[in-house]
């Protein structure tokens, strides 16, 4: 079997969108209060790249991030990372450098992606569009603005990783 699987850890802070954004991803569906509180580690979804098929594992964090409790195996073996933040949780932004150090410290250098979700509550930004380009610059990730709830630059996200995580 030939099928390239990818394990992809979404990391952040608390209520930034992490677990809406896997359950938008893999099941297309925006669910205002989900909770990942029982059964599974990860979701998955099948997208092409390059025309192979790549198996992706989101890995969803069981809402214990600011308790720095997440696990080694949470983090062990993933490919890819997406470290997100909220356009309205200036904390969230502030702890991007850190959520890069922790993953590097764990997994090495792999593919990873600064991801601004809440972009539909632009209005109420608590961030400058220039202070989140520039600390994409200064950590070399691409910087992806999404809204999960508008469906917004989500699959592209995961497409990105993936044909980064391809073409290394
Ligand atoms: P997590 O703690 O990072 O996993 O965050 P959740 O996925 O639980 O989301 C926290 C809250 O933010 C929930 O009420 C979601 O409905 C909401 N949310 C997630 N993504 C968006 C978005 O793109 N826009 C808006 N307005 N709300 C969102
Ligand atoms: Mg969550």
């Amino acid at each position: 079997d030939l099928e390239i699987a990818v394990k992809v850890v979404i990391v952040g802070n608390g209520a930034v969108g992490k677990s809406s954004m896997i359950q938008r991803f893999c099941k297309g569906v925006f669910t205002r209060d989900y909770k990942k509180t029982i059964g599974v580690d990860f979701l998955e979804r099948i997208i092409e790249v390059n025309c192979e098929e790549v198996r992706l594992m989101l890995w969803d964090t069981a809402g214990q991030e600011e308790f720095d409790a997440i696990t080694k195996a949470y983090y062990r073996g993933a490919q890819a990372a997406v470290l997100a933040f909220s356009t309205v949780d200036r904390v969230s932004f502030d702890a991007i450098r850190s959520w890069k150090k922790k993953v590097e410290d764990e997994c090495g250098e792999i593919p990873m992606v600064i991801v601004q979700n809440k972009i539909d509550l632009v209005d109420q930004a608590v961030v400058d569009a220039e202070e989140v380009e520039m600390l994409a610059r200064e950590l070399h990730c691409r910087l992806y603005r999404t809204s999960v709830k508008e469906d917004l630059n989500v699959r592209q996200v995961f497409q990105y990783l993936a044909e980064k995580y391809l073409s290394q």
